[in-house]
C-alpha cells in the first residue's frame, strides 16, 4: 500500500514524505497490527472507543524486549502512533484522552474542552483535526463549512490539544472529478483559516476507494483500511462494532 500511496504522489507532483499512511485496523486483532508493523507500518487508525483501546492496551502491556527484531510478536510496538478517526461520545472522551496520539475527529467545542481537560500532564499534547462536512448531508458527520473558524479558534487555545488540520469524510462516488470536489473544498477551507493565522498543516482526507483523488487534492494523513487488512466483516446500520469485537 506505501508503494501505491508514493507513486499516487508522484503522479500528483508531490513528495511522498509529505504523506503519512495511517492503517485503520479497526475491526482487526492486535495480530494484524503486529504484523503490519513488522513489515514498517507505524500510524494506525482505529474508529471505536473500546475496540480501539483494548487493543492498544494489549500490544502496550507485552513485554519491550531490548533489541526487538522485525516480526517478532511479543516487544511492545513502541513508536506506534494511534489515531482516533471516529465519532467520539463525551462520556468516553477520557480513554481516548489517554491513550491515543491524534484524534481527527473534533466536531463540537464540548469534546475538545474535555479531551484538553483529560490529557494526562505527562504526555505531549493530543494533535487533533477538526472534521469537516464537505458533502452538506444531514447524515454525514463533521461541522458545516461556516463553523470551522469559531471552533479552530477555540481548539488552538486549549492547552492539552495541538490542532493540526481539517479532515473530511465526502460521500461515496465512483467518479473520479466527483470525489476530488469535496477534498478541493475542503483544502480551500484551510487555506482561508491560514489566511486569518491558525497553523493546519494536516489534511486528514482519502480512504481505500479515493485516495488517489485525495492525494491529489493535498491530503497529508491519507486513512486505509480495507486496502492493507482487508475486507471488514458487516456491521450494524448505525456504525456500531460487532459484539466480538469489543
Ligand atoms: C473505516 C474508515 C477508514 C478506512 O476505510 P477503507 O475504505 O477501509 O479504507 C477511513 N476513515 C474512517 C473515518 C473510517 O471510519
Amino acid at each position: 500500500m506505501r508503494a501505491a500511496l508514493d507513486a499516487a504522489a508522484r503522479a500528483a507532483g508531490r513528495d511522498p514524505a509529505e504523506l503519512t499512511l495511517v492503517a485503520v485496523s479497526k475491526t482487526f486483532p492486535a495480530d494484524a497490527v503486529r504484523a503490519a508493523y513488522a513489515a514498517g507500518q507505524r500510524h494506525f487508525g482505529e474508529n471505536y472507543v473500546q475496540e480501539g483501546c483494548a487493543k492498544i492496551d494489549q500490544l502496550r502491556s507485552a513485554p519491550s524486549l531490548a533489541e526487538p527484531t522485525a516480526g517478532d510478536s511479543r516487544h511492545g510496538l513502541a513508536d506506534a502512533v494511534w489515531h482516533f478517526i471516529g465519532p467520539l461520545q463525551s462520556n468516553k472522551s477520557r480513554m481516548v484522552a489517554e491513550r491515543f496520539d491524534w484524534v481527527h475527529s473534533i466536531d463540537r467545542e464540548s469534546i475538545a474542552r474535555r479531551l484538553s481537560e483529560q490529557r494526562p500532564a505527562g504526555m505531549p499534547p493530543l494533535r487533533v483535526c477538526i472534521q469537516v462536512n464537505v458533502s452538506d448531508e444531514s447524515s454525514k458527520s463533521g461541522v458545516p463549512a461556516d463553523a470551522v473558524l469559531s471552533l479552530a479558534r477555540t481548539v488552538a487555545g486549549l492547552p492539552g490539544l495541538e490542532l493540526r488540520g481539517l479532515m473530511a469524510i465526502p460521500a461515496p462516488s465512483e467518479d473520479p472529478a466527483a470525489q476530488r470536489a469535496p477534498f478541493a473544498a475542503l483544502r480551500r477551507i484551510r487555506d482561508d483559516l491560514e489566511a486569518t493565522g491558525i497553523a493546519l498543516p494536516d489534511l486528514s482526507m482519502g480512504m481505500s476507494a479515493d485516495y488517489v483523488a485525495a492525494v491529489q487534492e493535498g491530503a497529508t494523513l491519507v486513512r486505509i483500511g480495507s486496502a492493507i487488512f482487508g475486507a471488514r466483516p458487516a456491521r450494524e446500520p448505525d456504525g456500531a462494532p460487532p459484539e466480538a469485537a469489543a
